[in-house]
């Protein structure tokens, strides 16, 4: 089958691996129909070390169930689902808690051992827990949208779960990719009365606004806190949602947390010590944030999607078949296209 690896930083190539198979009686094996891109991709793309054989790519797909193993009994052969970006068993006390993406059982996808979604055909460990059967009226022009469910709709949602977006708070979103934007998109729907976005892509920036978002923050650093601060009656979002992973950005995010407030941390840290350490502890500012357990969140987010009240697949500018992967990266990297769909 035809899958993308990732071999060093910017050697992104598409090739003939063996085909996915069963391997657990609780494995099921999907036929790709839809993937994509995501950012946190472009972290490797970025400083990926040469490896012997690389990396397989993508943690994000709807497919067709093409076989199971002998122990799943909630998915059969022919049902349409979304693959959340981490498997995991559904039965565990993580999984229990609404916590997949801490399953004891668990993992992510886009490993050696796993494979990627970036491909014709994936093993789905621990199917059951993991993947989620779409209804009937899941009809060919919402694969967009349902496709974020594997992912960024999930994340950003995350993120303002864990900020505590509520009926009339004041939130601020750090990041413009695909998950700030979706972030935007869950704030609306928690009822957040602001929504401050920070974002230098006037394209994306305005997308934004079309999702939500009150006001935009095109300043960085020490800039953007001041114009937050202005904008949020001097003191700052009561919820940030931090969705980038950089240092600057993660201070940033603190920075402009209200006293008492709390940020979301979604996106994937890129350094080891956090910043903003002072000023979230004399701020009493509660961080928390992770992996999504996007597994968790798609019972209340597709019904928004079914019925039209959301369009998060509008995240996605660009569509490629596996041959345009490579340039699909690039183009992510260099800002060109804010998020890349894979049509196999
Ligand atoms: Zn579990």
């Amino acid at each position: 089958m035809r899958a993308t690896v990732m071999h060093s930083a910017g050697d992104v190539r598409i090739e003939d691996l063996a085909d996915a198979k069963l391997v657990d009686s609780t494995d099921a094996l999907i036929h790709v129909t839809r993937a994509c891109i995501c950012g946190s991709d472009l972290w490797p793309y970025k400083n990926m070390e040469p490896t012997d054989g690389g990396r397989p790519m993508g943690h994000e797909a709807i497919g067709v169930v093409e076989e199971i193993g002998a122990e799943v009994n909630t998915v059969k052969c022919g049902d349409l689902v979304v693959m959340p970006f981490a498997f995991s068993d559904g039965t565990c006390l993580f999984c229990e808690d609404g916590l997949q993406t801490e399953c004891i059982h668990g993992g992510f996808f886009g490993s050696s051992e796993v494979g990627g979604a970036q491909a014709e055909a994936l093993r789905i460990p621990q199917a059951d827990g993991t993947l989620y059967a779409l209804p009937a009226e899941a009809d060919e022009a919402l694969m967009p949208a349902l496709l974020t469910l594997s992912d960024v709709l999930g994340t950003g949602h995350h993120a303002a779960v864990v900020a505590g977006v509520e009926p009339g708070k004041k939130v601020a979103v750090v990041g413009d990719g695909a998950v700030g934007l979706c972030g935007v998109i869950a704030a609306k729907r928690l009822g957040a009365e602001q929504i401050v976005i920070l974002g230098r892509h006037p394209e994306r920036t305005d997308l934004a606004r079309e999702f939500g978002a009150t006001d935009v923050v095109s300043e960085r650093g020490e800039e953007a806190v001041e114009r937050v601060r202005e904008l949020t009656d001097g003191f700052g979002a009561d919820s940030v949602l931090e969705c980038v992973g950089l240092d600057q950005s993660t201070r940033t995010a603190i920075e402009i947390a209200r006293p008492g407030g709390a940020v979301g941390r979604v996106g994937v840290p890129q350094g080891e010590p956090m910043p903003g350490g002072q000023t979230s502890f004399y701020g009493n500012v509660t961080i928390g944030g992770g992996p999504a357990p996007v597994r968790a969140y798609i019972d209340e987010l597709l019904p928004d999607i079914l019925d039209g009240t959301i369009e998060p697949g509008r995240v996605f500018d660009r569509t490629v078949d596996l041959d345009g992967v490579p340039d699909g990266y690039r183009a992510m990297d260099e800002r060109e296209a804010l998020k890349v769909m894979v049509q196999p």
